[in-house]
């Protein structure tokens, strides 16, 4: 059944959501690959080699409800179903920065991707995600934004997963029953341009998140995972 499956994952030109989009089309799923610049995200989708499933760049800046409601048009039109939605994209590590004296505009500017981002796809795809049998949420979050570990530092980014860990709750809640799974999954420390050199290769930290989408029926729901285990909140 997962052939027949489609996704959309944020932020997925380059680092982890790449992957991710790599990974799901090879479990053979039709994979919308959401990218701010199109002309990035088609060069990203090509750079991309899958024997099973396909591989769609689409325009899609989370930060701008147009957008998404252009793509909503366009994911009707071509596909007329929505199986899996990844929250990926994010913004604003900011480890130059702390809770004290920080800059709210730059705080401000990560919730509208991080937080907000998330929040108007959800919103917006929910009634064909609401169509499907296998709907499933991952929020893209990390432990930055566990409360359990909060620490100083990083005001913006920390805030903003946090925050974003609260609306997967309050989403998997409100949507239990419904067959929709909603999921926080933090891919651990992965050598992108935002975790710099020394993490684990972006394989590693895309397959906790490929899991959450795959999730069976019976699977968890209103969780925060790393690496398929729960984490503290
Ligand atoms: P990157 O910085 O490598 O990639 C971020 C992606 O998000 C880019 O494709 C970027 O697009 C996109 N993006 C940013 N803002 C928007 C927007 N408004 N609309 C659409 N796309 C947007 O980050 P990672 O791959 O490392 O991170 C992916 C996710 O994983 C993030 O949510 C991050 O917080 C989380 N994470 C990462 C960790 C790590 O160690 N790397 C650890 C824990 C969590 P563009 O190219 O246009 O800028």
């Amino acid at each position: 059944a997962e052939e027949s499956f489609v996704a959309v994952v944020t932020g997925a030109n380059r680092g982890i959501g790449l992957e991710v989009v790599h990974q799901l089309a090879r479990r053979g799923m039709r994979v919308i690959l959401g990218s701010r610049d199109l002309a990035r995200g088609e060069a990203a989708a090509r750079s991309l080699t899958h024997d099973k499933g396909s591989i769609f760049p689409y325009q899609l800046d989370v930060a701008d409800q147009h957008s998404i409601d252009q793509l909503l048009k366009e994911v009707t039109a071509n596909f007329g179903r929505l199986d899996v939605l990844v929250n990926n994209a994010g913004i604003l590590y900011d480890t130059w920065e702390n809770g004290i004296t920080a800059d709210l505009a730059t705080v401000h500017t990560a919730l509208e991707t991080n937080l907000f981002g998330a929040w108007r796809m959800c919103q917006t795809f929910l009634p064909l995600l609401r169509q499907s049998n296998n709907g499933r949420i991952v929020n893209v979050s990390s432990e930055g934004g566990s409360l359990a570990s909060m620490g100083g530092g990083t005001p913006a980014y920390s805030v903003s997963k946090a925050s974003l860990n609260a609306l997967t709750r309050i989403l998997a809640a409100e949507l239990a029953g419904s067959g929709i799974l909603v999921n926080a999954i933090c891919p651990g420390w992965v050598a992108t341009d935002m975790g710099g050199a020394g993490g684990r290769p972006v394989q590693e930290g895309a397959a906790g998140i490929v899991w959450a989408a795959t999730l069976p029926n019976n699977g968890p729901t209103g969780g925060f995972f790393r690496d398929k285990q729960p984490v503290p909140w």
